[in-house]
């Protein structure tokens, strides 16, 4: 637990079993019902699906949806606040149907909508929300068929809240509201003052990208007045941020907010929601720090300073306290999904063995290196150590110089790496460990070789260095023995992951299990639910991961279904998607398969072999087998 800090991050999801195994805890109102991963993973081999795969919890959707709701009910309640809230899923943060499916249908109780920031996401909640109670708040730029689907959706009933980001906006919207007679509900979206804390800063201030300044609400405001049109502005709308490490920042944010809508309302405008935006963290490493993938904060502590800050600024301007409205996406999402790879080899510095026997007329420095090695002892390791660093580089030299064969380079190297090893096996039993030997963990590390694509998986630990937990799935009873960093498949030296939980800071490092032959070595690349699942590229072709789906039982709190299974990519599915025809292509093979044949190259049993595997490997999963 110490190690891979667990129950840290889980949010009350993750454990691990006596057997060692993680296990999931699904439902927050629930902490007898467990499912053991490893137990999922062995029907997943059963059934023959391949890996990497992604493994999604639909009962963590909903406990999150529910803990989400039911904190700001409660905190209402208490607070006796005089509105309600009507949340927003954003549906950018994991567009898949069965999410967005899930979502609403745990939400609907709550009256919880979505959020759509472009025309192809409003297309899906026109689709998906069906509640009449929820809302829907379109945010993003819009063109003009963008502004006419949502008009479509306020004719069917649906609260539909156009946010209005750009000024030029609501004279289109202005006109097509006239044009199809529909009474707009409009949303006004404030460029902030505040800064956010954290990677995503840039959302506020006057060079933020969305929003109006204080200039371009008053001149919306008149706009409006003058279309008779005053009655449609309904709610206040920031976002000053996602992953908003600090909650001071969210205390600032609904101070200022709150100013600005009781300005407003009490200049006439008849406001009644106030949209808070995203910005609600993940503790991803579990320090609850200020770290950029961290928070200080707890959900009840960030429903609390918006419910209770709205309520004592709208009471001080003796103003209504309006309907709150959050958009948080990162915290509903993340932790029901996770990536499980298997570990297929390891990559080690010091891994070859090559003789290292005297010969006549070797040079001095292979002898020197020999005699270091003979002479070592528990007294003189950083002796050995200066030493064997120095010989090395000599050795270099000589050979940069041709006086040093690569036979000679190739021993010393061999030692070299030995002493390492050795020095290294003694560290733990020094009392003191002086500065230059404690790097010698980390120059011996692992690499461990996944078989899986951070760039399809895990966009961001490759993109903005975000820390995402990386754990074994079994083993876990047992002391992980050595410090590795993962190197996906792709061919790219960027593939790889090198940011880690570490005891202090972020770590290059993890420690990981020795592999043993003959048993699968899983990982899981842990909280990929919010962004992580939808980001990935295509690099390498590699594509879309296959999926299950797994549901905890009502009567049995050990028992699990895969409820679905959704197929990756295969080879021919991403090769279509780049604008290639497969068919034509296992055409084009056969075609030169055949001339072979003809010319008598290959024998005509094997030319069918030959293209039945071309065609076999068309249609198979994308990644290693
Ligand atoms: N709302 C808006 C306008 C956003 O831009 C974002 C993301 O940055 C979100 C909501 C979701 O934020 P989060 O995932 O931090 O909850």
């Amino acid at each position: 637990e110490n190690v891979y800090r667990v129950k840290r991050w889980g949010n009350g999801y993750f454990d691990i079993g006596d057997n060692g195994n993680i296990q999931v805890i699904p439902r927050y109102d629930q902490p007898g019902v467990k499912i053991d991963m490893r137990e999922v993973i062995d029907e997943m081999v059963d059934s023959g699906i391949e890996f990497p795969a992604v493994i999604r919890f639909h009962d963590i959707l909903r406990s999150q949806v529910e803990l989400l709701n039911k904190t700001f009910r409660d905190t209402i309640e208490e607070a006796q606040y005089q509105g309600k809230y009507l949340g927003v899923f954003p549906v950018k943060v994991n567009q898949m149907r069965e999410v967005i499916e899930e979502i609403v249908d745990a939400g609907s109780r709550f009256n919880y909508g979505l959020e759509a920031g472009s025309k192809p996401e409003l297309i899906a909640a026109l689709a998906y929300n069906t509640n009449q109670d929820s809302l829907t708040i379109l945010n993003g730029y819009k063109d003009e068929e963008y502004i006419r689907l949502a008009l479509l959706g306020l004719k069917i009933n649906r609260k539909i809240v156009i946010v209005i980001e750009k000024f030029s906006e609501l004279k289109k919207l202005i006109a097509l509201a006239k044009q199809l007679d529909v009474q707009p509900f409009i949303g006004l979206r404030v460029k902030m003052m505040v800064k956010g804390r954290g990677k995503w800063e840039s959302s506020s201030g006057e060079r933020a990208k969305f929003g109006l300044s204080i200039a371009e609400i008053l001149n919306a405001v008149k706009l409006l007045e003058q279309e008779h049109l005053t009655d449609a502005i309904k709610l206040l709308h920031f976002h000053i941020g996602s992953q908003l490490t600090d909650i001071r920042a969210i205390k600032e944010a609904v101070q200022e907010a709150s100013f600005v809508y009781s300005q407003l309302v009490k200049q006439g405008v008849p406001l009644e929601y106030i949209d808070v935006g995203g910005g609600l963290a993940v503790d991803y490493d579990g320090s609850q720090s200020t770290n950029d993938s961290s928070c200080n904060y707890s959900l009840a502590e960030y429903v609390a300073d918006i419910v209770y800050g709205f309520k004592q600024n709208c009471d001080l301007a003796s103003v209504p306290h309006p309907h709150i409205v959050s958009e948080s996406g990162r915290a509903m999402t993340a932790h029901h999904s996770c990536v499980v790879t298997k570990v297929i080899g390891e990559i080690h510095p010091s891994g070859t063995q090559f003789s290292t026997r005297k010969v006549t007329g070797e040079h001095f420095i292979v002898t020197n290196m020999r005699e270091l090695e003979q002479n070592f002892d528990e007294t003189n390791f950083q002796e050995t150590y200066n030493d064997s660093v120095q010989l090395k580089e000599q050795a270099l030299n000589a050979f940069k110089l041709g006086i040093f064969t690569l036979e000679e380079l190739a021993k010393v190297e061999t030692i070299y790496w030995r002493l390492l090893n050795a020095i290294a096996g003694h560290l733990e039993e020094l009392t003191f460990i002086p500065e230059e030997l404690k790097e010698i963990p980390e120059m011996l590390s692992s690499q461990y070789l996944a078989n899986f694509s951070v760039f399809q998986s895990a966009a961001d630990s490759w993109a903005i260095d975000q820390v995402l937990p990386i754990v074994p799935i079994s083993r876990l009873n047992e002391k992980p023995q050595k410090l590795c960093s993962l190197v996906d498949i792709t061919c790219d030296s960027d593939g790889k992951i090198d940011k880690f939980i570490g005891e202090e800071a972020v770590a290059s490092h993890i420690p990981l299990h020795q592999l043993r032959s003959g048993e699968d070595y899983f990982i899981g690349v842990f909280l990929t639910g919010a962004y992580q699942d939808v980001m990935g590229d295509m690099h390498n072709l590699f594509g879309r991961l296959n999926e299950v789906h797994v549901v905890s039982y009502d009567d049995d709190p050990k028992d699990f279904y895969v409820e679905e299974v959704v197929k990756g990519s295969s080879v021919e599915n991403v090769l279509s998607t780049m604008q290639y025809t497969p068919a034509m292509m296992a055409q084009m093979v056969k075609k030169e398969i055949d001339q072979q044949i003809q010319r008598g190259l290959i024998k005509p049993r094997e030319g069918v072999q030959l293209i039945d595997f071309y065609e076999d490997c068309l249609l198979s999963y994308t990644y290693l087998k």
